[in-house]
């Protein structure tokens, strides 16, 4: 039974999520689902993104957060439209919550919006927002055995970026290993080792995501 009411909230939050997705292509904006435990730097991942294509993209950001306003904060000082998005405890963005955030932006002037979800490995995975991409950040010090204990969320992301590289040298995380769990689930994976601190990878990262957005 419980399995059954799950489904049909999965299937209702689908519906809206295509409707997210048609009213997103009707403006031209490419939007990027970015999921990852707390901590593992999707904020600052964002804002390096901003930093490299300010000047050339027009991007807007969705802040989801359980209950504070800090990340939208610190994204709020580049001088671009971001929206916030509190859960009110709910540790995922779902396709309703991204509607409303899309209903207060002026689609039109954004050609990429990059959507931070709630840190959580879990649930965010299981619903869509309508976001073109899925993508996942796992920092270094997470460990390389996150794709063996959350297999869904490597399946579902199209896009890993792999963060924290600079502590490589301190950590025992096996880049090969980790290569090899992810494909196994997701053969088509992008994965981008990546240090927001140092800025290592960053490049590589910035030159896929401009040619999606020549691709569209
Ligand atoms: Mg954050
Ligand atoms: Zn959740």
């Amino acid at each position: 039974m419980k399995v059954k009411v799950l489904q049909n909230i999965l299937d209702a939050n689908d519906q809206i999520a295509n409707r997210n997705r048609q009213v997103l292509d009707k403006a031209g904006v490419l939007a990027i689902n970015i999921m990852s435990s707390p901590g593992a730097g999707k904020t600052s991942l964002i804002l390096q993104t901003i930093a490299r294509l300010k000047d050339k993209v027009r991007i807007a950001v969705v802040e989801g957060d359980i209950a504070s306003t800090i990340d939208a904060d610190r994204i709020g000082k580049e001088e671009i439209s971001v929206v916030q998005i509190n859960t009110g405890g709910a540790c995922h963005l779902d396709a309703n919550m991204v509607s409303n955030a899309l209903d207060s932006l002026s689609l039109e002037d954004i050609d990429l919006l990059l959507i931070e979800n709630v840190g959580n490995l879990v649930c965010p995975a299981e619903f869509k927002t309508g976001a073109h991409k899925q993508m996942m950040l796992l920092s270094i010090p997470e460990g390389d055995d996150k794709p063996y204990k959350y297999p869904l969320m490597f399946t579902e992301s199209e896009v890993i970026i792999l963060n924290k590289i600079d502590l490589l040298p301190l950590l025992d995380f096996d880049i090969n290993a980790f290569r090899q769990a992810v494909t196994g689930l997701n053969p088509r994976v992008k994965i981008f080792p990546v240090s927001c601190k140092t800025g290592e990878g960053i490049e590589e990262w910035i030159s896929w995501l401009e040619s999606e957005l020549r691709g569209r």
